[in-house]
């Protein structure tokens, strides 16, 4: 029963951030949105940077724009999806879960990551 009311729970909250991300265009209504802390203290970006723009961006089937705004979340999106599923299925699809947490996996994801971070730092991506 709390497996249903947490899926419930997360559902309905990415609907409605769905919905709020679709009517709403961070690259305008930014003062909606928060800002990241990151590139306010430092002037580099995040890895998630831009990340809003991207999902309003893709929200309305524009891809291109989304990779220019953040080209990770192409990749990113679809990962947190099967993650959520590796953490839906835990206990009926452990093979799935154990391959998705592996750590080898989590280590190659980590280093995508600061990849990422380092290369959009120095190339403007
Ligand atoms: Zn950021």
């Amino acid at each position: 029963m709390r497996k249903i009311i947490l899926t419930v729970i997360i559902v309905a909250a990415v609907l409605v951030a769905g919905v709020i991300y679709f009517t709403y265009d961070p690259s305008k209504e930014g003062n909606l949105f928060p800002r990241c802390i990151f590139v306010t203290l430092t002037g580099f970006k995040c890895p998630g940077c831009g990340s809003q723009r991207a999902i309003h961006a893709l929200l309305h089937g524009d891809i291109l724009t989304a990779a220019h705004y953040n080209a990770a979340m192409l990749v990113g999106i679809p990962l947190a999806m099967a993650y959520g599923i590796a953490e839906w299925k835990r206990t009926t699809w452990q093979r799935y879960y154990m391959a998705m947490n592996n750590r080898w996996v989590l280590m190659a994801l980590l280093v995508a990551i600061m990849l990422w971070w380092v290369l959009r730092n120095i190339f403007g991506l």
